[in-house]
């Protein structure tokens, strides 16, 4: 393929325990895409929930993707044109992506408890995704009176109906619909933390990635990012999502196989070359 000037992908990982195998794989796939164009790899520390995410794991971070080989022009070790490349220091870059959601009406106040939603919700397609919203908080209309997030969740109101489609690099044409695949998901809690969704996209968009690579567990998530990226008014970058690694019972590798860890596999004499 003709590099192009403008590929910037990146790699984002969340310091809430040690990278495993299951990582390594979709960074080395994001690392060598951004090889073969011959341009700039980000590094990004999604360390943006203070419940899950420790300092200790940052470092650890670092450690593990340099020994895997992979080298990035920008990122929280090296800075670069769109620094602070930590969430925990994007909070400004969030709030004001909320303040425009809520002034265009695109998200709305849920003050539905835990219960609330256990009893009314729809069970999703999917059995591992969450559960789609109900809808009890829709058609609020008090948006426009919250002067800051804090104290409820916010939702962002998908089109109900409305299918959503991209092109995957790899695994080809996908398409999701809002409202059945997917419900209106929470951009901010109501513990005052922006939400994944809500804070991958704004930076995507103010780093200006052009392809986002990641596990084929969030395919589905991608459609609801798109939605996202229309609603802030931003590009939508090119995705590409890989295949999971699996261990011998066919599950996804989570950060409870701690054997493969990478540390782990580094201690043990394993090399990544
Ligand atoms: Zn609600």
């Amino acid at each position: 393929m003709a590099p192009t000037s403008s590929y910037r992908g990146r790699i984002a990982p969340s310091p809430t325990g040690l990278l495993h195998l299951g990582h390594a794989r979709t960074f080395l796939i994001a690392a060598q895409r951004a090889t073969e164009h011959e341009d700039t790899l980000i590094l990004r520390n999604e360390d943006i929930d203070p419940q899950r995410c420790r300092a200790e794991f940052v470092d650890a971070m670092i450690e593990d993707l340099r020994w895997l080989g992979i080298r990035w022009g920008e990122g929280p070790d090296c800075g670069g044109p769109h620094a602070p490349y930590s969430q925990s220091q994007r909070r400004e870059h969030y709030l004001e992506a909320w303040r425009g959601l809520r002034d265009s009406g695109a998200i709305y106040p849920c003050t539905c408890s835990r219960k609330d939603l256990a009893q009314a919700a729809t069970a999703p397609n999917d059995a591992d995704d969450e559960p789609i919203y109900p809808g009890k908080c829709r058609g609020r209309t008090d948006a426009a009176k919250f002067s800051a997030p804090a104290g409820v969740n916010w939702r962002f109101r998908v089109p109900d109906g409305e299918a959503v489609s991209f092109v995957d690099l790899h695994f080809g044409p996908q398409q999701f619909l809002a409202g059945s695949d997917f419900g209106d998901v929470v951009v901010w809690r109501r513990d005052d933390v922006p939400a994944y969704q809500l804070t991958v996209v704004v930076d995507d968009a103010a780093m200006r990635i052009s392809e986002v690579v990641r596990g084929r567990d969030l395919l589905k998530s991608s459609a609801r990012q798109i939605l996202l990226y229309r609603a802030l008014g931003a590009t939508i970058p090119a995705f590409y999502h890989c295949d999971l690694v699996l261990d011998e019972a066919g599950q996804r590798l989570a950060k409870r196989h701690d054997a493969l860890s990478l540390r782990h596999l580094r201690e043990s004499g394993w090399t990544a070359g």
